[in-house]
């Protein structure tokens, strides 16, 4: 029996039902419930919250965060061989855990959800990223959740936290600062998971802020910085050349110097320059 609730553990959970572990489907669970309780707890407060956990599998995470007090759980899963035991946890807690056998990148979870809403994840990290996202960008904000917690591939976990400077810094790290506040709140070697990746993982923790960072249009601003990194090597007004017939006075209005190269550029100088870009556009 895990110490968490009193199903059984999920190593006779995934031997009942067949669950073994397919690549084809990104599948590396987490099999400690003291684990996943305490990534549930590192989503914060959720009683009172409505949570929306995509890839539930075998269902550890959605354990943990039911047994953390969430209101209730909306778990979207693509593998209708983890339906059953999803099933089992469900009658455990009734009226609280809702499945839904779907694709989570063609669903529209809007109608399942009450506000306040929580994300949690532990997902395929194609899958995540695309999420992440979609997550960041919807065509209004505040979005549709307070806050989102992720596992990401360690490399890709630096990259939504990284600063102007350093290797990470691009495009994903400006989406997830300009509008969220996004932290690694955990580090997990690859023998967290089973079967084990080959590297290491970590989980983000995102807090929707009420309104972005600075001012800028999402459109513009998403642009920008595309164009920006794609050739993050070269000076700006050749990167940013097909941007605007004046791009170096557009830079000069932004506070840029004309030569510097992306990876030096801090968010607040990249929304004063889709701010120059769309006023004279
Ligand atoms: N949450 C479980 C855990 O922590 O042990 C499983 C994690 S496993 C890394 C990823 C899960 O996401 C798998 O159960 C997999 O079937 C599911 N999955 C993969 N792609 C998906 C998609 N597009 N939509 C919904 N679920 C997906």
């Amino acid at each position: 029996m895990s110490q968490i609730d009193d199903l059984p553990p999920l190593r006779d959970v995934i031997d009942q039902h067949g669950i073994a572990a397919k690549k084809s489907l990104g599948q590396n669970f987490l099999l400690d419930l003291n684990l996943t309780a305490k990534i549930a707890r590192l989503a914060g407060n959720l009683s009172g919250h409505d949570v929306l956990e995509i890839g539930p599998g075998p269902g550890g995470l959605t354990r943990g965060l039911l047994a953390e007090g969430a209101r209730r759980v909306l778990a979207v899963e693509k593998d209708s061989r983890c339906m059953a035991a999803l099933a089992d946890i469900a009658t455990k807690y009734p009226g609280r855990l809702e499945v839904i056998n779907a694709d989570a990148l063609e669903l529209d979870v809007s109608n399942h959800l009450t506000a306040p809403i929580k994300i949690a994840a532990n997902l395929p990290y194609n899958v995540g990223t695309e999420l992440l996202v979609r997550w960041l960008t919807p065509p209004t904000w505040p979005p549709f959740w307070d806050s989102l917690t992720l596992m990401f591939q360690r490399e890709v976990a630096q990259r939504i936290v990284a600063e102007p400077g350093s290797k990470a810094y691009g495009r994903l790290a400006l989406l997830a600062q300009w509008r969220a506040d996004p932290e690694i709140v955990l580090d997990l070697p690859p023998e967290a998971f089973t079967p084990a990746p080959k590297v290491s993982s970590a989980v983000v923790h995102l807090t929707a802020l009420k309104q972005p960072r600075f001012e800028a249009d999402a459109a513009t601003l998403n642009r920008v910085v595309a164009m920006a990194f794609n050739q993050r090597r070269k000076m700006l007004r050749s990167a940013l050349k097909g941007l605007h017939p004046d791009i170096e006075g557009l830079l000069g209005d932004a506070g840029i110097a004309p030569t510097e190269r992306a990876e030096r550029i801090g968010l607040e100088a990249f929304c004063a320059l889709s701010r120059a870009v769309k006023n004279a556009s």
